[in-house]
């Protein structure tokens, strides 16, 4: 037995971000180590060369000579086929149409996974945290924008990386256009964006959704009005959700899930008054915290690795 065969294995995970990436090593049960983050490289046109992002994978893949390293998993925000490890159209690192997963298996060496961000942390928590066990779920994460991941019947729905755009739903409180160039959105009132722009919009101070949601827990009417629309909204748009797909339970994740004392109660009440014969969601913060992306990215690796052999 040489010294590679009885070493631990591990996948390279990445959780890529317009600004900020984030990478580990995940082992087969999901674990993680070694989590960091580095600044994302972007070229004069605001691109993030692919082959930096293989560079970061290989260099981390070599960095510990106690782990063998199987594989990647790499997650984006974006429309992310999956299936096809491709990604259609990802605006927050300038990529469009590219099979990513080609590029890097071949400047890498390294076999890999492809996936949505939204979707892995949901698969994360599915597999390893809040909804283990459960067979319908919804994973909302309230981030800068809102995307959720559907699991139906214990499946993830992936429909080529088209599902689980809830936060471009429309609700009757959002009167604003969406930067996806329609109209009321979810995520132009209940995002962390979307809870800034309301206080804003209200007294004319700029503050950022943690600021706001502190100044709510203290009573201010603004920030408490900023979260009653934010609410408003998160109960339409879950209402039409559980109507359709009737999840057992909904995680919250996403940055804003630091306000969930400011949010849960609410929207579970208002869900309440709202349904009538429907299954009630239960309404829970998810335990990966902001690990989730990175952790899921790793279990894509890992899948994929299982799924293609060595
Ligand atoms: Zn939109």
């Amino acid at each position: 037995m040489n010294s590679r065969a009885s070493a631990a294995e591990a996948v390279v995970a990445v959780d890529l971000g317009g600004t900020l990436t984030k990478i580990a090593y995940v082992a087969r049960d999901g674990t993680a180590s070694d989590i960091h983050r580095v600044d994302t490289l972007r070229d004069e046109h605001g691109v993030v060369p692919p082959e930096w992002l293989a560079g970061l994978i290989l260099q981390t893949a070599e960095t510990r000579s106690d782990l063998h390293v199987v594989g990647y998993g790499v997650v984006v925000p974006g429309i992310i086929d999956m299936a096809a490890r491709s990604v259609r159209v990802a605006p927050n690192v300038g990529w469009r149409n590219i099979p990513l997963g080609q590029v890097l298996d071949i400047e890498t060496g390294l076999p890999g996974g492809i996936g949505h961000d939204v979707r892995a942390g949901g698969l994360a928590e599915w597999r390893l945290g809040e909804a283990a066990g459960v067979d319908d779920l919804l994973f909302l994460a309230l981030g800068t924008g809102i995307a959720g991941a559907s699991v139906v019947d214990g499946r993830m729905l992936q429909v080529g990386g088209y599902a689980g755009e809830i936060g471009h739903l429309h609700v009757s409180v959002a009167d604003q256009h969406c930067a996806c160039g329609a109209y009321g959105c979810l995520e132009t009132v209940a995002s962390a964006a979307g809870v800034a722009r309301s206080y804003q919009h209200t007294c004319g101070v700029g503050r950022s959704a943690y600021e706001v949601a502190e100044l709510a827990r203290r009573g201010d009417q603004a920030a408490l009005q900023a979260f009653a629309v934010a609410n408003a909204g998160l109960a339409e748009a879950l209402a039409a959700y559980v109507v359709l797909l009737a999840p057992e339970v909904v995680i919250i994740g996403g940055g804003l899930s630091g306000a969930a004392d400011l949010i849960l109660p609410e929207v579970q009440q208002a869900l309440e008054d709202r349904l009538s014969f429907h299954r009630r969601p239960r309404l829970a913060i998810g335990t990966l915290g902001s690990d989730a992306g990175v952790r899921g990215a790793g279990l894509l690796g890992w899948d994929h690795h299982l799924r293609e052999g060595r």
